[in-house]
């Protein structure tokens, strides 16, 4: 079987399996405790911590360790919503986020806030106009991310940022980075953003570990009360071995950024045009989209069908993001973005990785063929 669904999870760094078995067997003191179990436990947190901040290029104390980016998104946008204890103000997000930063809005929404959805354009790229024309002397934070997780597209973050900390600086500004850092270059400090979130398994790190980055001076609220670990900022046992492979997996993610993304763009650009040259396949993604996700549909034809018609052929893709596949109803995204009900219900997710060579993306090109040669019969016309 080969995987194309890097964008949903990926297999993690054989170094990171390794560390982290270490650290559980030898090291599984609570950093919290005053003996010298506890001690080496907290200096390996802390050691992570600087590392990853000169990764980001930013202070240690601006980072918070938390269980990946759904909660980190949480964090951010409850965080500075409810500081201070209030129950009111704007919210400025974007039609197309993760259901992370999406839902915790509306959650939002319930308890008093209000919410601006700003629509993309039909290339799903979100204008700064468009929010431009959404703030008020009241909104507290916008949050966008960086890279769409469905179709790629590439959101104008420094534009954006360059623009809101000249004309309200109060308002803080969110960039969910999870589907970006590792393809892209990332620059947090000339970015002038405040709040950043990452998941350590889309970088082939474990699962139920993330970060935010917290700019120095921002007041959050702090979403889990109890030992006050993290500067008050996230109560709770650090999960010691989940944060020194993520310290591990953005290291390796980080240095190879640049000769992997060379790589994705002749791999996605091979199957683009593979794409394109299918009778019946309509190529999705925007003009300005990261190089690790190439986003299709096949009109007629329901997702599903084409995912397990491409899984009998040995490829692994995905419907739509991870946490909406199992939902019937046709990506928000692609909507949003404009795509017509029947386009959207046919999507389909290819996500490239490190791991994958020159034969893989020959094989899913034939796989893509015969596909298609297969489900023609079963075209819905
Ligand atoms: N944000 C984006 C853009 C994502 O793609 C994901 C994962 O699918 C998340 C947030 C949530 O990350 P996690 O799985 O670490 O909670």
């Amino acid at each position: 079987m080969k995987y194309f669904d890097y964008a949903a999870t990926t297999p993690p760094y054989p170094e990171v399996i390794q560390s982290m078995a270490e650290i559980m067997q030898k090291h599984f003191g609570n950093p919290s405790s005053l003996h010298q179990y506890g001690e080496e436990a907290d200096r390996l947190v802390r050691h992570a911590k600087e590392v990853t901040a000169q990764i980001l290029g930013v202070k240690p104390s601006e980072i918070i360790w938390t269980s990946g980016a759904t909660e980190s998104n949480n964090f951010a946008l409850k965080g500075a919503a409810m500081r201070g204890g209030r129950t009111q103000g704007h919210i400025i997000t974007t039609r197309i986020e993760h259901p992370s930063v999406y839902e915790c809005c509306r959650q939002l929404e319930q308890i008093g806030f209000d919410v601006s959805y700003i629509d993309p354009a039909s290339d799903g790229i979100v204008r700064v106009e468009d929010i431009q024309n959404a703030l008020r002397p009241d909104t507290i934070i916008v949050s966008i991310m960086h890279v769409n997780n469905e179709t790629g597209a590439i959101q104008p973050i420094q534009q954006l940022a360059d623009w809101l900390k000249k004309v309200q600086s109060r308002t803080l500004i969110h960039v969910d980075g999870v589907q970006g850092f590792g393809k892209l270059p990332v620059n947090i400090a000339q970015w002038n953003i405040d709040l950043y979130s990452l998941s350590a398994h889309k970088l082939r790190g474990p699962k139920g570990t993330g970060l935010l980055y917290v700019k120095q001076g921002t007041e959050l609220f702090p979403l889990l009360a109890g030992g006050g670990q993290e500067n008050g900022y996230r109560s709770g046992t650090e999960n010691v071995a989940g944060i020194v492979g993520m310290t591990k997996a953005l290291r390796l993610a980080s240095t190879e950024q640049s000769a992997l993304s060379e790589r994705l763009l002749v791999w996605s650009e091979q199957l683009k045009i593979a794409i394109q040259s299918i009778e019946g396949l309509v190529l999705t993604n925007p003009s300005v989209s990261a190089r690790h996700i190439v986003h299709f549909s096949y009109p007629g034809m329901k997702s599903e069908v084409i995912l397990h018609s491409l899984e009998q052929q040995g490829c692994i893709v995905s419907t739509q993001s991870a946490c909406s596949s199992r939902k019937a109803e046709p990506s928000r995204v692609l909507l949003a973005m404009g795509v017509e009900r029947e386009h959207a219900a046919s999507g389909i997710r290819i996500s490239l990785g490190d791991q994958h060579t020159k034969q893989d993306i020959e094989h899913l090109i034939i796989a893509l063929h015969q596909t298609v040669t297969q489900l023609r019969p079963l075209e819905r016309r």
